[in-house]
């Protein structure tokens, strides 16, 4: 059994590569992404339109919240192999995390950390806007928005790269490369 956390921006890559590994190597992915937007559709209560509204900004939803969704899902998938992705994206996060895991005897056996060039990404992100402009798009998927979460990711995110490289378990990938090539080094990381 493995659990692994994917690390990086918006638009690096994480949710095709949790994907691969929930079809090919019997993961379960907890997307906290994924996870509030099933949220926000199950009630139109006012927590549900609070959460969209921060969503749609691109900030991170409360951690209270958020945590509060995860711990429950740790529970149940204890005895699984686990992507998190989209989770920890704060340092609280990361903490309760390891405390969550603890309390079911488990812990994370890699930290997956994608390395980007930013203004590469910036500019896959606007191509893939202007491409996919009369497609259904998720509401927080325009320019603005993504160029926030972007902000969002260096400012609240990125420390927690320092904090699992002093546990160790920290491994750095090249997000630029192909969808293959990035997999094939994740297999390598979790063998
Ligand atoms: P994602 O699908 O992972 O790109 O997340 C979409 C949006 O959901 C983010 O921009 C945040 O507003 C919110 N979100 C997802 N995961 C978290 C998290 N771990 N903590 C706080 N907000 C989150």
């Amino acid at each position: 059994m493995k659990r692994i956390v994917l690390l990086g921006p918006p638009g690096c890559g994480k949710g095709t590569q949790s994907k691969l590994l929930v079809e090919r190597n019997s993961f379960v992915q907890l997307s906290t992404g994924d996870l509030l937007r099933e949220e926000t559709l199950k009630s139109n209560s006012d927590l549900g339109i609070k959460i969209n509204k921060i969503m749609e900004s691109g900030e991170l939803v409360p951690d209270e919240i958020v945590i509060d969704i995860i711990v429950k899902k740790v529970k149940e998938f204890r005895d699984k192999s686990i992507i998190f992705d989209g989770f920890p994206r704060n340092i609280n996060q990361a903490k309760v995390l390891d405390n969550s895991l603890k309390s079911v005897s488990i812990e994370l056996d890699n930290v997956i950390f994608f390395e980007i060039n930013f203004d590469i990404l910036k500019e896959r992100i606007e191509n893939r806007i202007k491409e996919s402009q009369n497609q259904e798009q998720r509401k927080d998927d325009n320019l603005e928005t993504l160029l926030n979460r972007i902000e969002v990711f260096k400012s609240s995110t990125l420390p927690i790269v320092d904090f699992y490289e002093s546990k160790e378990i920290l491994n750095k990938i090249d997000g630029m490369k192909s969808i293959d090539s990035v997999y094939s080094e994740i297999l390598k990381i979790i063998s």
